[in-house]
């Protein structure tokens, strides 16, 4: 049987970083066996709907390149692939439920489930809930006579639809990542599966549009385990039993700290970025997104496919085709991973570097651009070239570059009194005529000439003269990049100044 896989969001708010990294093991998956990932919009909550939700989740996935094989823009033969355009598909499952016994009509009011809540507190019940005994009590399709459900339903009446959940049975079942997990149905109440709007639960949607789809691999969140039993009874209830995908669930992203799981609050604390790309939602705006803070889609997937998986040797950076080739679900870890940004700043210098400076010269050039230098391509490449090492994110080749195109207006005044002494004037001007009468503008060159006339306290003062700052590339470089004429322009400036 094909791969098959699914991300199935709820178009609800912002994508969390760890539903990226949901997203990139499905698709991982997928290509690796040349399989299908189908993206599927779980809409059928109406009350926690956010209309832009849908269109920022694409838009993520663009700026991942993550591209689905199947969803609501690529379509595909197992659509539609919006829950809220499938409402006729649920109406005839959940039909075969309630003929097999399976499910029941509820009719009972948010009032009258409370009131048997503070009931069964009363009476110390731990934790009260619709379930297999006090369902016994309820208004619904198991306590009224047929006709008087059927009544009710004709004179509309609101009504759910619940999953008779067995009294105490053992359900167990093989996650990927967890191994064998065991479950009494004593724990868990009875779902409501439809809901009085007409529409679907998730997890019956869910359980129905896997099965339509041929999924054989759920890979989502830990946070679903819980609700997994509930989804093979559904599976097993629908006749789908020996058709079961594989469930895979995913340790948790944790906070820089380990204290519990990655949320928008530790991020804003340590001042990460915990989306993928800016939002501006209802209830929350996010500004520091990692494609707004300059990191490259690459590297972050590089970054995240590491937070969870290895591959079972040192190789650390890994550009989307390496890991396609790499990935394998048996190479999942267990435990949760904690969040460390430093890491995903290292892999944004080494994707960065990788693309070599030829690509970034032209970026040089449109941020030299904005403040009016003309600068050209042969310019900006061994620019881009000296600098690259001290990159994390594009926007930083300008700010280490600029230099070049700017003389310095301002000296540090302390450390030119630290330095300074009586041999200073004298070493300096004599580098400034050895520069002026090199035979040839090589960087050796400059070299044996620094060598010759380089004293102590010399380098950091020589560094301010050229760049007006103490830190930098190897400093030969820039002045074989500056060239003659500017390097001595900078220091006899610099000379008259501190004089
Ligand atoms: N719609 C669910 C969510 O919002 C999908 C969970 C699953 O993958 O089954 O995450």
């Amino acid at each position: 049987m094909a791969v098959h896989v699914r991300f199935a969001p709820s178009p609800t708010g912002a994508l969390h970083i760890g539903s990226v990294r949901t997203i990139l093991y499905n698709y991982l998956l997928a290509q690796k066996e040349g399989g299908r990932f189908i993206l599927r919009i779980e809409d059928t909550d109406q009350k926690r709907l956010v209309p832009s939700a849908e269109a920022y989740i694409l838009e993520s996935l663009r700026w991942l390149g993550i591209v689905p094989d199947e969803g609501p823009e690529q379509g595909g033969s197992l659509g539609p692939y919006k829950q809220s355009e499938r409402i006729g598909i649920y109406q005839t499952y959940i039909q075969f439920l309630l003929d097999a016994g399976h499910a029941y009509y509820a009719f009972d009011t948010p009032a009258e489930i409370e009131a048997m809540r503070e009931r069964l507190k009363a009476a110390k019940i731990a934790n009260p809930q619709y379930n297999a005994i006090s369902r016994e009590w309820m208004r619904n399709g198991l306590t009224m006579p047929l006709e008087q459900v059927q009544e009710w339903i004709a004179a509309g009446i609101p009504y759910v639809i619940r999953l008779k959940m067995p009294h105490k049975m053992l359900i167990r079942f093989q996650d990927g990542v967890r191994g064998w997990v065991k479950v009494d149905t004593s724990v868990l109440d009875d779902k409501v599966l439809m809901k009085s709007d007409g529409l679907p639960t998730y997890h019956f949607a869910s359980v129905v549009d896997d099965h339509l789809m041929k999924i054989t691999h759920v890979i989502r969140g830990e946070e679903w385990l819980p609700s997994t039993p509930i989804h093979i009874l559904l599976y097993r209830y629908l006749g789908w039993a020996d058709e079961m995908p594989q469930f895979i669930h995913l340790p948790l992203l944790l906070a820089p700290n380990g204290s519990g799981k990655l949320s928008k609050r530790h991020a804003d604390q340590y001042g990460f970025p915990a989306f993928p790309i800016a939002w501006k939602g209802p209830d929350l705006t996010v500004e520091n997104a990692f494609r707004e803070a300059g990191y490259l889609p690459e590297a972050l997937l590089n970054f995240l496919a590491l937070l969870g998986w290895n591959p079972g040797t040192n190789q650390e950076i890994f550009s989307k085709q390496d890991l396609i080739e790499a990935f394998s679900l048996e190479r999942l870890g267990k435990s949760g991973v904690k969040f460390d940004i430093a890491k995903a700043k290292w892999f944004n210098q080494q994707h960065i570097k990788k693309q070599g400076a030829t690509i970034w010269a032209s970026y040089f050039i449109t941020e030299a651009a904005k403040e009016h230098v003309a600068c050209s391509q042969q310019e900006a490449i061994p620019i881009c070239n000296l600098v690259q090492d001290r990159i994390t994110f594009p926007k930083d080749f300008w700010k280490e570059g600029r230099f070049f195109f700017f003389d310095p207006v301002d000296y540090d005044r302390e450390l030119i009194e630290k330095r300074w002494n009586s041999g200073t004037k004298e070493a300096i001007v004599a580098f400034r005529k050895g520069l002026a009468t090199l035979p040839e503008w090589q960087t050796d060159q400059i070299k044996t000439l620094l060598k010759e006339w380089s004293i102590p306290g010399m380098m950091p003062l020589l560094r301010m003269a050229l760049t007006g700052g103490i830190a930098g590339p190897d400093l030969i470089e820039i002045i074989a990049l500056l060239g003659r004429d500017k390097s001595a322009k900078r220091i006899t400036t610099f000379l008259e100044r501190v004089e």
